[in-house]
């Protein structure tokens, strides 16, 4: 087992597509409980493995409702818009303003290895919604359609990192 930690923006491998896992084993399967343990240590809702340094389609989400596991989950079906405001561990102290699907039907393989589809709406839709576009490279600051603040914000970031 790699010895995972938690990267942050401006980190490279936030920007890796990763990739599906083709059969679940002990590999994945201790993967994912180690990205549980990180995101409680870190109090997140949701982990994404790029988040960790490791590029496979894997997901683990607590939003106070229990532990979800998802292994290559996509979206089958979107409904309805919803704006929040959103954060990231990975891109620390800041928060900015989405819009997602408000309800959602994915597909998922379980850690057993089983194809299984599931809806989801508000704040677990989301969450859902948020940790699959870290498994695209896509993170919160792509959202802001203004390209000068988006701009502004990374460079902001960007700073902050440098001084602690
Ligand atoms: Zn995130």
């Amino acid at each position: 087992m790699p010895n995972l930690t938690l990267r942050t923006f401006p980190d490279p491998i936030l920007r890796v597509r990763a990739k599906p896992v083709e059969s679940v084993s002990d590999v994945e399967r201790e993967l994912l409980a180690e990205m549980a343990r990180i995101m409680y240590l870190k109090e997140g809702v949701g982990l994404a493995a790029t988040q960790v340094g490791i590029d496979r389609q894997l997901i683990v989400i607590d939003i106070g409702t229990g532990l979800i596991k998802l292994i290559n989950p996509s979206i089958l079906k979107s409904e309805g818009t919803e704006w929040c405001d959103e954060g990231c561990l990975s891109v620390p102290g800041t928060c900015i303003k989405i819009k997602r699907a408000q309800k959602i039907i994915i597909e998922y393989l379980t850690e057993k290895g089983d194809v299984v589809s599931r809806g989801a709406d508000g704040l677990l839709a989301r969450a859902i919604q948020h940790e699959i576009d870290h498994l695209r490279g896509i993170l919160i600051v792509d959202h802001i359609a203004n390209p000068i603040k988006k701009l502004l914000l990374k460079k902001k970031i960007r700073r902050s990192r440098r001084t602690p």
